[in-house]
This record gives C-alpha cells, sequence and structure tokens, in this order.
C-alpha cells in the first residue's frame, strides 16, 4: 500500500495468472496452452509482417481481420468486435454494459476474472451455485439482474451448457446484455454466434489463445448486433485506439483462415482429452466431462493440494485453487499424448504410494 494510491488501488484484487516458470523444464498443463503450435501459415504472415511498415501504426479499425471473422459467421463487419486478447473485451463489456446497473449474475465457480472487472470498474455482482454435479440451474439466475456472464463451456469446470439453454437465458432475460465467454468453445461445444441475429442482448466473445495456439498474440473477438459491438468501439477508442499490433493483425487473420490447421490439432487435444478422463477415471479419480482443453478432476482418497505439490516435484505443473469448492479439484491441460503419458505416470506412483 502506498499514499500515492488511489482508493481503488487499494482496494483491488487482481487476478492471478497460472505460473509461467522460466526454465523450460516443465510439462506445463496449467494454463490452458494449446500443446500443438500456431498454425505455420499463421507463423509466415507474422514473418512478412516484420518489416519496415512497422513504423506506422496498424489498422485501428482491423477491417481484415474482423471481415475474415464476419465471413466465416456469415454477419456483416460491424457484428464483429477485437481486442488485444478476450480478456481485454470482457473488461470492456463489463464496463460498457454492466457499471451502474443492478448486479450482474454468474456462476459461484467460473473464471475468477469477472469478480475481478467488477471490483475493477465498480459493477455490483451476485453469483449463482452450481448444483453438486457443477451444473447451472437456469432457474435459479435472478429475474431483474444487471446482466449475465456465462463461460461456455465454463471454466474451470469445463462443463458446457447446450444452445437451447442459452437461448432460454436469452428470452428470459431480453433486457439485460447476456455475455457468454467462449474462450474454449472449439473443443467440443456450440457456439452461440447462430443466436446473434435473434437476440439483441447476445454478446459472444472468443479468443485466439486456446484453439488457434495464439495464446503469446494477444487476439481476441466478440460477436453481436451493432448497437452492442459500437458499445465496445466508443470503449476502445476512448481506451486505446490500436489494441492490436501489426503482428498480431497478420498472423491472426491468417490463423482463421488456415481452418485445416485448426480442425486438426483440436481434434487431437479433444482425442487426447478423452484419453486423460479414461486413464485418470482408472486411478480414482472423479473427472467432470469436459468440452474444454483441459480437465477438472479429484481423487477419491488423495487431496488435490498434494498432488499438485507431487506433481510439480515431479516437473508436471498443474493448477490447484485453494480455498472454496473447488480446493480439492485439481485443473490439467490437456497435452500432446507424450505429456499425458507422463502425467499418467507420475499419478499412477502418487495414487500407488497414498494407498500405501
Ligand atoms: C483463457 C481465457 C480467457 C482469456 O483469453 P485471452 O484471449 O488470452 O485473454 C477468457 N475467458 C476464459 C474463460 C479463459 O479461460
Amino acid at each position: 500500500m502506498s499514499t500515492f494510491w488511489s482508493p481503488i488501488v487499494s482496494r483491488l484484487e487482481p487476478y492471478v495468472p497460472g505460473e509461467q516458470p522460466k526454465d523450460g523444464t516443465f510439462i506445463k498443463l496449467n494454463t490452458n496452452e494449446n500443446p500443438y503450435g500456431p498454425s505455420p501459415i499463421a507463423l509466415g504472415a507474422i514473418r512478412a509482417a516484420t518489416q519496415d511498415s512497422l513504423r506506422l501504426y496498424p489498422d485501428p479499425a482491423m477491417l481484415r481481420l474482423r471481415s475474415a471473422i464476419a465471413d466465416t459467421f456469415g454477419l456483416t463487419l460491424d457484428h464483429v468486435f477485437a481486442g488485444n486478447g478476450s480478456d481485454e473485451i470482457l473488461a470492456h463489456a463489463f464496463h460498457g454494459f454492466f457499471t451502474g446497473r443492478d448486479p450482474v449474475a454468474f456462476p459461484d465457480i467460473t473464471y475468477s476474472f469477472y469478480r475481478t472487472y467488477c471490483e475493477l470498474y465498480g459493477v455490483a455482482y451476485r453469483t449463482v451455485p452450481l448444483d453438486d454435479d457443477f451444473r447451472l440451474d437456469l432457474q435459479a439466475l435472478p429475474d431483474g439482474c444487471g446482466g449475465i456472464v456465462l463461460a461456455n463451456p465454463n471454466a474451470p469446470t469445463g462443463i458446457a451448457l447446450d444452445l437451447d439453454s442459452i437461448e432460454t437465458v436469452l428470452t428470459r432475460h431480453p433486457d439485460v446484455v447476456v455475455l457468454v465467454d467462449e474462450a474454449y468453445v472449439d473443443f467440443g461445444a456450440d457456439s452461440a454466434a447462430r443466436l446473434v441475429a435473434d437476440h439483441p442482448n447476445l454478446l459472444v466473445v472468443q479468443t485466439f489463445s486456446k484453439s488457434r495456439s495464439l495464446a503469446g498474440l494477444r487476439v481476441g473477438f466478440a460477436i453481436g448486433q451493432p448497437h452492442l459491438i459500437e458499445a465496445l468501439v466508443r470503449i476502445k477508442d476512448s481506451f486505446n485506439s490500436y489494441p492490436l499490433d501489426r503482428l498480431a493483425q497478420a498472423g491472426a487473420e491468417a490463423a482463421w483462415t488456415d481452418t485445416a490447421w485448426f480442425d486438426e490439432t483440436r481434434h487431437m487435444v479433444m482425442a487426447t482429452r478423452a484419453r486423460m478422463t479414461d486413464g485418470m477415471t482408472d486411478l480414482g479419480f472423479r473427472v467432470l466431462p469436459s468440452a474444454a482443453n483441459f480437465v477438472l478432476a479429484s481423487h477419491a482418497s488423495v487431496p488435490a493440494a498434494k498432488l499438485a505439490a507431487d506433481l510439480r516435484a515431479d516437473g508436471i505443473l498443474v493448477r490447484h485453487f485453494a480455498g472454496g469448492r473447488i480446493e480439492n479439484w485439481l485443473r490439467i491441460s490437456v497435452g500432446t499424448d507424450e505429456a499425458c503419458d507422463s502425467l499418467m505416470r507420475v499419478l499412477g506412483r502418487l495414487v500407488d504410494r497414498a494407498a500405501g
């Protein structure tokens, strides 16, 4: 604490990202990065953009990238917003749609950044408890809330809602923005993007960080009707006109159009997820049904905190959220098949040892 800080800064509880170790010896299954590299075509586009024109500002409207995305969804350009990672877009959305309203609602177990944005922008919020199977009861979303935020698939449970459920939420709460965060949608859920045309209160947010292996490039986008997109543009242009640099715009556009690479790598992740789920179930874990590139799992007899520490000692990083309802669960990202084999070997040993 410093006397120079504003009251807002003193009150903040910043989001704590997963560990990014400096040495590359760990098997990193803690931050849901894609184990396969970005599209080679995207890397080529980034290299090609690395030239003298970097002295010039990038396109503030990000037209080429937004057009490519709009085309895929059969929408016009004014339905698409792009930002410096989807986290930035989520921040703009909380700022632009939820401040000064009734409390916004989201599940008690979800992406913890939502609470952080609420605190940053002074947005009141109410959490809706998931049931014992970590599922959302749509009836529990309060009438008269100031907005609804749903990660679909949810993080860190991996559980997906079907589009009928999303549509039910949209029609039951027509007066507030329903923000659907689809960071993991490409690993097995249905995108609500196709509902955008019929629902003026829907904003869908996606990212290039997970299914397109570009966490390091920082690109996300949102899809919604033009009145919602315009709000985001107004905030962006009051904050930073150039959220995506030239390399990011070129790389993301190329990655978007390389659908062959995208499909091949996400299907490999999904196949490994199935192997991981079976292997961990055999070892006595309860593994939630995941539509994402991670699983949330809990062992019947070995505490999650101990497993996380012992895995780390064996060179494998996983995510453990201390305190709260998922204290005894581990979120483990889906790596390569080789990483999955190492994980199974070490987990097998740790579980055996605990059984003594
Ligand atoms: C990873 C993640 C994001 C952030 O993605 P970036 O585009 O890298 O900022 C947003 N929401 C959820 C639920 C995530 O897991």
